[in-house]
């Protein structure tokens, strides 16, 4: 790097002396650092390179995040008891009013304020944080349910498009490459048998019969700051944040809450479904969204849940046939060893399926008769 962090900071309208800077956060994207300053009083600086790999328009992405911010903010001024500043991201623009700084190597860099006495965990141990994470995401989903969804661009284009996902695999599969399709046709005959339910979600939206939302597209239980009594306070992490459909979000935080076992499990028989973790996630999550969720939008949340790993399983696949050039592997394999245990969280979330959709019925009954 031809520059300090430090210099970097002093681009941005911050008050306060610096006092020390130190790399935060276990975020797999962005490089994130904390800015500290002098007087206690101020609240410091998350200052942030922006993964301009991933993300290939970072004007849109801070555009999106302005407008999001900005519309959370006057929702919860109008929401008696709650305290904007600390429950949505400030942006901190540059010197110039820009919302990014570019420096000589072309990176962008943004910052936000710290928010103190916050913090955020990779995994939900425990139902009450699983419940938190539900209203969380239910309510900001909830806030932004009248914004214009086509105001906001799409920072990666086709994110949660199974049926682009779709494409990538049978184009991966033709040119075959690596020579690794011999190994993987039971994978194959397992996506294939599934495409038209996986598929019902795009459908549904193409036919005008599920409306598309602002939706945050990472739902990661650490995506979320809690404050100090564990509480839900501020929904983090913007840059995925565009239209789609709230079983994505769904789908996306059950993905990871309901599994007993880690993404690349290498024995399948430890792979188990945590139902009073998914209980709890649902439960949180009608509480904030039933006020606007639709009939049609409920009966997808189930489909989010058997999509979004199957998604991911796909997206795996496709990698280890193209070679594993997209995701960091660990060994020859990782990526095959990732799609199996999708696809075995899947069997099983096939097999409770009639279990699952029990616990979302009942919930969502109880918000329908209190709402009459
Ligand atoms: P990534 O896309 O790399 O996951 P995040 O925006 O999620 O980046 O930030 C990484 C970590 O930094 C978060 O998990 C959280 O712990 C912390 N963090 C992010 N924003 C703030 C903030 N405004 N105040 C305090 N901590 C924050
Ligand atoms: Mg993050
Ligand atoms: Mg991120």
């Amino acid at each position: 790097m031809s520059y300090s962090i430090s210099e970097i900071a002093t681009h941005f309208s911050i008050r306060g002396e610096i006092e020390a800077i130190v790399p935060f956060g276990s975020g797999h994207i962005n490089d994130t650092f904390h800015i500290k300053v002098t007087d206690p009083d101020l609240p410091g600086y998350l200052l942030q390179r922006v993964n301009h790999y991933v993300f290939e328009n970072v004007p849109a992405l801070m555009n999106n995040v302005q407008l999001v911010t900005d519309h959370l903010k006057k929702k919860l001024d109008e929401t008696p008891g709650s305290n904007p500043e600390n429950e949505v991201l400030t942006i901190v623009k540059t010197k110039g009013n820009q919302l990014f700084f570019r420096d000589a190597d072309s990176n962008y860099w943004r910052m936000f304020l710290f928010l103190k006495d916050t913090k955020s965990y990779d995994h939900v141990l425990t139902e009450k944080q699983a419940c938190e994470g539900g209203k969380a995401f239910g309510k900001f989903q909830l806030l932004l349910a009248d914004l214009d969804a086509t105001l906001l661009a799409e920072t990666i284009p086709g994110f949660h498009n199974i049926a682009m996902r779709l494409g990538k695999l049978n184009k991966a599969v033709l040119a075959d490459s690596k020579d690794r399709v011999k190994e993987v046709l039971p994978e194959l005959r397992f996506i294939t048998e599934r495409v038209e339910k996986m598929t019902s979600i795009l459908n549904l939206g193409e036919e005008g019969k599920l409306p598309l939302r602002i939706i945050h597209n990472d739902t990661k239980f650490n995506n979320i700051l809690l404050d100090k009594h564990d509480h839900a306070q501020c929904v983090i992490d913007l840059d995925t944040v565009m239209p789609g459909y709230v079983a994505y979000d769904f789908g996306d935080a059950i993905r990871t809450i309901i599994n007993t076992a880690s993404e690349d499990e290498p024995d399948l028989s430890k792979i188990n479904l945590n139902m009073p973790l998914f209980k709890a996630y649902a439960e949180g999550y009608f509480k904030s969204a039933h006020a606007f969720l639709t009939d049609i939008e409920v009966e997808t949340l189930l489909i989010g849940v058997l999509l979004i790993p199957y998604m991911q399983g796909v997206r795996f696949l496709t990698d280890y046939i193209e070679g594993d050039v997209y995701y960091k592997t660990h060994f020859a394999g990782h990526n095959l060893q990732r799609t199996r245990a999708q696809f075995q969280l899947l069997r099983m979330l096939e097999e409770q399926y009639a279990i699952l959709d029990q616990v979302i019925r009942e919930i969502s009954v109880t918000y329908k008769a209190s709402s009459k």
